[in-house]
């Protein structure tokens, strides 16, 4: 069997669509749909995130726009930065590039955003909403692996057998909340998980958001299955994902390829959450 590709760059593609002509409505009734990226810091990795965001916001029409603080910015700081924003009507969204200096962390500082400009699910509340199926900005990355699931011959995935491997709250845990919405019957690996080679083979649908290269193995792969692969790894020559890509293509149904898969994806979904946000604050506004 030779897996059919699932093309990342397209589906964004058509996703970008949708959100330009949301975004251009709402331009033509005087809202700018805007985003604020507060970047802390040096890290490469943060900077090259808010750069890329900058760019996914031009081609949709997003402003966005990223509040760089220094090194050394305290976790009160960085709250009070963040309450600016909070409370400027011209701003719709809010994201923490990561990752953050050392001396704050995502966890303890998440809560500083509001529900309303959570559109990448920092706040745990927004997760607890998320678990709760209660109207929440969906987390980009998992939004993105659903709608990459939407599109593969896995599609419904009521009652099938997934495995999704991670349990971060940026990428594992939303998406298996998010599976288990969709009535699928759900298996969280991680990396104490023991025996994972048994549960990739039990697996109908494999979502992997590891950060290892190689974890899922086409000889560990049961033939028909459909892998979602979230990894994005730096190695010499270049970024690959968390699946032996090669072997995993020669007997899965379907498979996302990295660079190409879940990336290209995930920005366009963050920019569908800052539209919607603008949306709900203009409702808000002329009711
Ligand atoms: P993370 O916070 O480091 O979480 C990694 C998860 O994988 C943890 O739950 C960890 O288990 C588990 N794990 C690690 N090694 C394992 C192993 N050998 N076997 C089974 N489970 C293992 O990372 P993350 O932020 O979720 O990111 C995961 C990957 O997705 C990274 O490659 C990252 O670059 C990528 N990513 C991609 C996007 C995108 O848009 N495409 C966005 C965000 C992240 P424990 O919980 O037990 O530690």
């Amino acid at each position: 069997m030779s897996a059919a590709v699932i093309d990342g760059r397209a589906v964004a593609e058509a996703m970008r669509e949708q959100v330009r002509a949301q975004a251009e409505a709402l331009h033509g009734q005087g809202v700018s749909p805007k985003l604020v990226v507060s970047l802390v810091g040096e890290d490469a990795a943060s900077r090259s995130y808010a750069r890329n965001l900058e760019r996914a916001g031009q081609r949709v029409g997003v402003n966005v726009a990223i509040d760089v603080l220094g090194d050394a910015t305290s976790e009160a700081e960085l709250r009070k930065r963040i309450a600016v924003h909070a409370q400027d009507p011209r701003v719709h969204g809010i994201v923490l590039a990561q990752p953050l200096p050392a001396h704050l962390t995502i966890a303890r500082i998440g809560d500083a955003i509001p529900l309303d400009k959570d559109v990448d699910g920092t706040n745990p509340q927004t997760l607890g909403l998320l678990a709760l199926g209660v109207g929440a900005f969906v987390p980009a990355t998992a939004a993105a692996i659903l709608l990459l699931l939407e599109r593969s011959p896995a599609w419904p995935l009521a009652g099938k057998r997934v495995l999704v491997i991670g349990r971060s709250r940026v990428v594992g845990l939303p998406a298996a909340l998010l599976l288990l919405a969709q009535h699928a019957t759900v298996t969280i690996a991680h990396s104490r998980t023991r025996e994972l080679a048994r549960a990739i083979r039990d697996a109908e649908v494999i979502v992997v958001a590891a950060g290892v290269p190689g974890l899922v193995r086409g000889d560990a792969v049961s033939a028909g299955a459909v892998v979602i692969d979230a990894g994005t790894n730096v190695v010499e020559g270049g970024v690959v994902g968390d699946v032996d890509f090669a072997g995993v293509s020669a007997v899965a149904a379907a498979v996302t390829p990295v660079p190409g898969g879940v990336g290209p994806v995930t920005n366009v979904m963050l920019m569908r959450n800052v539209v919607r946000a603008a949306e709900h604050a203009r409702a808000l506004s002329s009711s």
